[in-house]
This record gives structure tokens, C-alpha cells and sequence, in this order.
């Protein structure tokens, strides 16, 4: 067999691992399958904490709950007397994972890489991987294990990562119809004048933009939300909408402000919850997924420079250096 025969076999290889390894996703599901995790190769991370519906009775349900002498919750069950401040939210957020499956092709189709999944299986009522672990699971052992599944998932996809967005995925039905996208834990850091890079999930991607003014990357032009709006949707914080001031909003919670860059790291977090009349069915979701897909790789474009995740570079630059040396060294024989 000549070198040159050869070298079209090796491309033809390299060629079909490249656009073959697109497609490869592994899923796990975690314990009790409770939880799924579906890996990718684009630099974006997809939670889902509230879109579960299974309702094992062997978990016991997420009501009232104890605090302290405080006042503070203690989320215990076990006290004399619960008390209706310490009452979990267990609303859970229609069609969210359609939507995040929906987003996933969609990336898939102007990358050639489906983003990374999480999400959990359970209902509202059973966990919630957006609180803590004591509020997330009332301290019920089977709920601590889906709740740490959850959370160990997402660090695996950030090691692969390296560099790169994780989009937490919400919904709600606020009159305002707006979405909602959050980098804080307090609609006071959102409504002040003053916001504090350190404070919020996007502090690594602004150290990386020194020149550009922190607010700009809340709601400038060329922010998230600035971006979205320029498709049409109405969004705060926008260009248009800065704050949210006395409308409806709900600000980050532990998804975001644990697993993006407050506290260090290389990836950033935005919880975005989207309103109702885009999740009403599929046809307006596939519509909806298309811009935020769109906007999600101008963004990563723009402020990451990248749309790969380390996994990716290295299982394919090891695979195709061999086939190329291999190539050469036979070129020197023939
Ligand atoms: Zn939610």
C-alpha cells in the first residue's frame, strides 16, 4: 500500500472520529437514578433542578419545617412545633427540561457539540438541588444522595470544562413576562447602583474585561441579557429593563452562586428563568431554545473565546497527532 493510499485511510479516520465523537454522549443516572447526567464537548453546562416528577414514597415530603430559638431554620422535622417560616418552596417549573433538551440540539446545530446536562428526576416536593443541602433535603438520606449526585455531577462537567458557562434553567409566570436572568443572591445587589463584581457568578469572566465597566456585562448592549433582547424578548436586567426594581423577580440561588465564579473558578453561572408563555409547548420552546442557543455562542464567543471544553481537545488532538505522524513516517519509507 502506497503513503499516499495511507494518508487518505488516516484522514478518512480522523475525519469520522472528529464528527463521530460530536455525537457520543455518555449518561448516568445516579443513584436510584434520581439524577441525570448527560456529558457533552461544548463549553456549557444545562441545570435543571426543578423539572423532576418522581415521587418515591420511601423519601419523605419537603413541608414545614423547625428554626431555632432565632428564628432561623434549622429545616429539621423533628422539633415540637414547626414553624410556617421555614415552609420549602416545592413548586416545580413546567416543561424546563424539554426546554434544556431542546437548547442542548440547538447548540448541537451551530456547534456540532451538545452542552453538558444535569438534572434531577426528583420532585420539587422530594428535593430541590437549588438550596443547600439541609433546606434541599430536610435531611432525609435518600434526597442527601440525589442532592450530592447533583452536585458531584456538576463538578465533573466543570473539570472537563476548564473555561466556560453554566446556564442554570428556571421557570416562572410572573405577570411582568419578562426573563428573568440572575448573577446575585439579592435583588438589593441588582437594584443598587453600585454592583459589585465579587459578588457575583460572573466575577472570573469580569476580571477577564478590565476595561469594560461591570454593569455594562449585567445589562449593556453586549451582556447576556442585551443580547437576548436584541432578538426581541423582553429581559431584565437589558438595555431596556436595568433593574427589576418592585417587579417580580427571583434572584440566584445555590446552583449559581456555588458553581459559578463568586468564590473562584473558571466558570460562570446565570440562572435564567424563562416565563411561561415561551414553555407553553413545544412549538414555542423550539422557537425560544433557537435564540437562546444563538445568543449562548455569540456570548461564549465573545467573553470566552472558545466553544470547546477540554475534553474534547484532548481526545481529539491525541488521536489525530498519531494518525498524522503515522502518516509521515510512512511518506519517508515509501
Ligand atoms: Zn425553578
Amino acid at each position: 500500500m502506497t503513503a499516499k493510499k495511507l494518508k487518505i485511510i488516516n484522514l478518512s479516520i480522523f475525519l469520522a472520529f472528529f464528527y463521530g465523537y460530536g455525537d457520543c454522549r455518555k449518561i448516568f443516572q445516579g443513584y436510584q437514578n434520581y439524577t441525570t447526567y448527560k456529558t457533552g464537548t461544548l463549553n456549557v453546562i444545562l441545570t435543571v433542578p426543578h423539572g423532576g416528577s418522581m415521587k418515591p414514597s420511601s423519601i419523605k415530603d419537603r413541608t414545614i419545617a423547625c428554626a431555632n430559638s432565632e428564628g432561623q431554620c434549622t429545616w429539621k422535622t423533628d422539633c415540637h412545633q414547626p414553624t410556617s417560616n421555614c415552609t420549602p418552596l416545592v413548586e416545580s417549573d413546567y416543561n424546563v427540561q424539554l426546554l434544556a433538551d431542546t437548547i442542548s440540539e440547538k447548540l448541537k446545530d451551530i456547534t456540532g457539540k451538545y452542552p453538558y446536562i444535569i438534572q434531577t428526576e426528583l420532585k420539587r416536593n422530594k428535593l430541590d438541588p437549588n438550596r443547600d443541602k439541609p433546606e434541599a433535603t430536610l435531611f432525609d438520606p435518600e434526597a442527601i444522595k440525589a442532592w450530592n449526585d447533583f452536585q458531584n455531577y456538576i463538578k465533573e462537567a466543570k473539570n472537563e470544562i476548564k473555561k466556560g458557562l453554566l446556564l442554570d434553567i428556571h421557570g416562572q409566570s410572573h405577570i411582568e413576562k419578562w426573563i428573568e436572568l440572575s448573577y446575585f443572591a439579592k435583588i438589593s445587589e441588582i437594584n443598587s447602583d453600585q454592583l459589585q463584581s465579587d459578588k457575583s457568578s460572573i466575577y472570573t469572566m469580569s476580571k477577564r474585561f478590565p476595561e469594560t465597566k461591570f454593569n455594562e456585562l449585567i445589562y449593556g448592549n453586549e451582556s447576556y441579557g442585551g443580547l437576548l433582547e436584541s432578538k426581541g424578548y423582553k429581559v431584565v436586567p437589558s438595555p431596556s429593563y436595568k433593574k427589576p426594581g418592585s417587579g417580580n423577580y427571583f434572584p440566584a440561588y445555590y446552583i449559581t452562586m456555588e458553581h459559578g465564579s463568586m468564590k473562584g473558578g473558571n466558570i460562570d453561572a446565570i440562572q435564567v428563568e424563562t416565563p411561561f408563555a415561551y414553555r407553553r409547548n413545544l412549538t414555542y420552546i423550539s422557537r425560544y431554545a433557537e435564540d437562546v442557543a444563538s445568543v449562548t455562542v455569540e456570548f461564549l464567543k465573545k467573553y470566552y473565546g472558545s466553544t470547546s471544553s477540554g475534553a474534547e481537545r484532548v481526545l481529539i488532538s491525541i488521536p489525530s497527532m498519531i494518525l498524522f505522524i503515522s502518516s509521515f513516517i510512512m511518506q519517508l519509507i515509501d
